[in-house]
């Protein structure tokens, strides 16, 4: 196996009105080609700050992110245009994360025009296919965002993250905004997706049971800092560190830590129900 994306060192200082904080303080690891990695970690840890580092949307104060073997620092702008295509995110708040005056059509098109040379008709047919496998119904592709419910505007959002046929999809919090019963059927529709094209995942949550049920392996943030890393099993289950301890005994869903889940109301979006396989 060879690593999709290897962190080594990442430092990230944001400065701003002569006051600095220091979101990221020497992060390293690896993700191997078509696993999954959990990045769990209270708010503010520095998570979202890694994902970004990782994928150059903001530069790094220091440190080194290689995709597929390939350091993406010294990169000019055509390498990065490259960089893009063949990296996806996906983000929190699905609905924001869309253009509300554009078609759903037009928004996953949207990737298709900007990275490729697809003619017209080749961006409608990868759109319809797009659409088919996130488990949108053609007719949804006329709509715009507002008039979709929130878990299919993620569905959208995963739709444009795949269109380029990425390889490495970076999550962050993907499913944080969504209601309860949708958040698992999005989870499975990730799974899927990354079983069926060989995808690896960045996945930041602040939800253990999320990233214990989709990653291989994971790592802990503490201030900026990774405590932990590890295969997920035991990280996520047997912790050494004494922080990812507190922070699993703190989970109402942790083994033996709390009353055990209350009988779920099923409070289904109608609009998401009709997606149900
Ligand atoms: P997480 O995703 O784990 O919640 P973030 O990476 O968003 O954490 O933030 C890490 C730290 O960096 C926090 O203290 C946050 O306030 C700070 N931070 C994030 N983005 C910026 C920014 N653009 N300018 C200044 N500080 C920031
Ligand atoms: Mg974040």
């Amino acid at each position: 196996m060879s690593a999709i994306l290897s962190l080594e060192d990442i430092v990230k200082v944001y400065r701003s009105h002569g006051s600095e904080v220091r979101a990221v303080d020497g992060v390293s690891f690896d993700i191997e080609e078509g696993t999954t990695f959990g990045l769990v970690g209270e708010s503010g840890s520095g998570k979202s700050t890694i994902a970004r580092c990782a994928l150059r949307l903001i530069e790094p104060t220091s440190g080194t992110s290689r995709i597929d073997g390939e350091d993406i620092g010294g990169m000019p702008r055509t390498g990065l245009r490259r960089l893009r295509a063949r990296t996806g995110m996906v983000f929190q708040n699905p609905v924001a994360a869309l253009n509300p005056r554009m078609s759903i059509r037009d928004s996953i098109a949207e990737p298709l025009r900007t990275h490729t040379r697809l003619g017209r008709r080749a961006v409608g047919s990868r759109v319809d296919e797009l659409l088919d496998e996130v488990g949108l119904a053609a007719s949804h592709a006329g709509r715009l965002p507002h008039q979709l419910s929130g878990g299919q505007c993620q569905r959208v959002g995963i739709a444009r993250a795949l269109a380029t046929r990425p390889r490495l999809l970076v999550l962050d919090e993907p499913t944080s905004a969504l209601d309860v019963s949708v958040q698992a059927q999005v989870l499975n529709l990730l799974q899927q997706l990354r079983r069926e094209h060989r995808l690896s995942y960045l996945l930041i949550s602040h939800d253990l049971d999320v990233v214990r049920y989709m990653s291989d392996t994971a790592g802990v943030m503490r201030g900026g800092v990774l405590v932990e890393a590890g295969p997920a099993t035991e990280v996520l289950v047997e912790p050494r560190h004494e922080y990812t301890q507190r922070l699993l005994a703190a989970m109402p869903q942790a083994p033996g830590a709390g009353p055990p889940d209350p009988p779920r109301t099923p409070t289904r979006d109608p609009n998401e129900k009709s997606l149900l396989p």
